[in-house]
């Protein structure tokens, strides 16, 4: 991973439904560095109604991923982009398997400093996702994503931590508790 000379690069890791997007947005703003969600780019591709659009949706709905090679693709093309080269970035849904992180740091290994995982128990974002009726929220592709993330992501916690760059942060708690606790190990992490 790189060091600290130019802009800060963050990822963001968790569970579906920790709280990880709202953080994201916030974590963004205090740090002035780019909020990339790709959950949100594939979102804005489906209601474009592009034939990619359409693709991704039955991928999303049925709760599975979009094919490696795709997000590196979206990914590869958006940190490119001036505003992130000028100011950083926390990605946030990427990577999300190891293959996406290998291309992360061949791509932009040096732009990026650490990875948080923002860490809530299944039980809990189960229960949390059920409650926030979103479109692809049904119980089937819930179980679904939280298995695929069992699978392929949670592996990507060693795949940082062997790096030595990712800290965990306790998501439980008011989400004010959960920001400060998280600026505080990113300050920590990136100060040192
Ligand atoms: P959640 O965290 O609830 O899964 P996201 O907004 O991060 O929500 O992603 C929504 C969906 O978009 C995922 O379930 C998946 O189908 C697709 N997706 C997002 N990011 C990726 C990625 N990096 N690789 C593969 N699929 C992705």
């Amino acid at each position: 991973m790189g060091d600290r000379s130019g802009p800060l690069g963050l990822v963001i890791l968790g569970r579906q439904g920790s709280g990880k997007g709202t953080q994201a947005l916030r974590l963004a703003a205090k740090y002035g560095v780019v909020h990339i969600s790709t959950g949100d780019m594939l979102r804005a591709a489906v209601e474009e109604g592009t034939a990619f659009g359409l693709q991704a949706k039955a991928i999303m709905d049925a709760g599975d991923l979009v094919p490696d090679d795709v997000m590196v693709g979206i990914v590869t093309e958006r940190l490119a982009r001036p505003d992130v080269v000028g100011s950083g970035f926390l990605l946030d849904g990427f990577p999300r398997t190891e293959a996406q992180a290998e291309s992360l740091a061949e791509l932009a290994g040096d732009r990026l400093h650490l990875a948080i995982n923002l860490d809530v128990a299944v039980d809990e974002v189960t229960r949390r996702m059920l409650s926030r009726n979103r479109a692809d929220d049904t119980a089937e592709a819930i179980a679904r994503r939280l298995d695929l993330y069992e699978q392929q992501t949670a592996p990507l916690l060693a795949w940082f931590g062997t790096r030595g760059a990712l800290v965990v942060v306790d998501g439980l708690g008011t989400e004010d508790e959960v920001f400060d606790r998280l600026v505080a190990a990113i300050d920590h992490a990136c100060s040192s």
